[in-house]
């Protein structure tokens, strides 16, 4: 059955790689091997099959070795209900689609999702005019792991400052802090602890001889300028309110106190 959530970023591209039951083996390119499933080439070989290369492959059922289609021109064996000429992915009707712009495979269905040509992938429906984009950002690698978002089996995750990861590494970001490791943009809705630790910053008052400190800081959120009072639990955007700020020049002692 179908999810009722949709996920945030580009689907999943697992079944690109693993024919559930195959009925062709494609002859690899490279090494001129047959395999019925990609991921065990690459486990095998000590190098990557190339999908796009496939010429060749072979029907289980005959033993015939032919040009790459979709049902055997021997015994008529459907090699996959979903065929992709592109990708020469042979799979069970998966509601896969090619996506022109993305090159590849993905798992639909189709409607769910657009490609955005800026950010360059595709994404669920419901960010369609509600996403910051970023030219190219899915060719970007995962800032966390180093390794590529845009044909990963993994599921991306898309920040709200419009950075992609692996969600896997999301998830261990989390563990580490809130913070967008590309651009320090906070990556959760952080309001209710900003407006928790306004309470504590009210509750703490500094010494007095820091009563008249002041700072200029620099928010990572809005990326908006502000000079505010020093406070060693931290100090608050003046525009947007968010905590997620850096110290961006020297500390100022005010004179003007009557
Ligand atoms: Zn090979
Ligand atoms: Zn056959
Ligand atoms: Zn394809
Ligand atoms: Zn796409
Ligand atoms: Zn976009
Ligand atoms: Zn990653
Ligand atoms: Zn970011
Ligand atoms: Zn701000």
């Amino acid at each position: 059955g179908r999810r009722a959530a949709l996920p945030q970023g580009p689907p999943d591209v697992s079944a690109l790689l693993r024919f559930s039951s195959p009925r062709t083996a494609p002859r690899a390119p490279c090494c001129d091997k047959l395999y019925t499933c990609r991921l065990c080439h690459d486990n095998n070989e000590d190098h990557q099959l190339d999908r796009f290369k496939v010429k060749e492959v072979q029907c289980i059922n005959c033993e015939k070795i032919q040009r790459a289609q979709q049902t055997c021109e021997e015994c008529s064996t459907l090699f996959g209900e979903y065929y992709c000429s592109v990708c020469h992915l042979f799979d069970k009707d998966k509601k896969q689609y090619h996506c022109e712009n993305c090159g590849i495979c993905r798992i639909g269905p189709k409607e769910d999702y657009f490609h955005c040509l800026k950010c360059n992938l595709c994404l669920a429906v419901n960010l369609q005019g509600k996403h910051k984009c970023i030219e190219n950002v899915s060719r970007q690698d995962c800032p966390i792991c180093l390794e590529d978002i845009h044909t990963s089996r993994i599921v991306a995750r898309v920040l709200p400052c419009g950075h992609l990861l692996h969600k896997t590494c999301y998830e261990d970001m989390l563990k580490e802090g809130y913070r967008c490791p590309l651009c320090m943009h906070s990556a959760l809705d952080m309001s209710r602890h900003w407006r928790q630790l306004d309470d504590e910053v009210a509750q703490t008052p500094m010494p007095s001889e820091y009563q008249n400190m002041t700072v200029d800081i620099l928010c990572n959120d809005c990326n908006g300028r502000s000079t505010v009072q020093f406070h060693i639990l931290g100090m608050k955007c003046n525009i947007c309110e968010s905590y997620n700020t850096t110290q961006a020049g020297r500390y100022k002692i005010s004179l003007d106190q009557q």
